[in-house]
């Protein structure tokens, strides 16, 4: 299985009912929602109020490469990144160069992009 789900509940950031990240703890997810909402602000989104945060009902997933076994992570980080489902997870990778449950190093290997 690629997907491992997390020890804990995160907190999640949610733009009108759109999810839009998560932080392990309660000021990391302040600071993502403030990150996140001054994006939206500066590209110029009219959104109906800041970000809401919300404790997750259950604990999200993290994803790992079903070639190599490497961790889907922040590039900036490192940190392993997350989704409230294995969907969302599959989803939110793609724009890290994520194919499906395949990493960007094996996609580029496979020649697959
Ligand atoms: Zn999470
Ligand atoms: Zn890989």
């Amino acid at each position: 299985m690629p997907f491992a789900i997390r020890p804990q509940p995160c907190w999640l950031v949610l733009q009108e009912g759109d999810w839009l990240g998560c932080g392990r703890c309660w000021g990391r997810a302040v600071w993502l929602a403030a990150q996140l909402w001054g994006e939206e602000l500066a590209a110029g989104a009219v959104t109906e109020g800041p970000p809401v945060i919300v404790r997750a009902e259950t604990p999200c997933v993290e994803m790992c490469c079903v070639r190599c076994g490497a961790w889907w992570v922040d590039p900036v980080s490192g940190l392993r990144l997350h989704g409230v489902s294995e969907g969302e997870a599959r989803s939110a990778a793609v724009v890290d160069g994520w194919v499906g449950e395949v990493c960007p190093e094996c996609v580029a290997a496979a020649g697959m992009s």
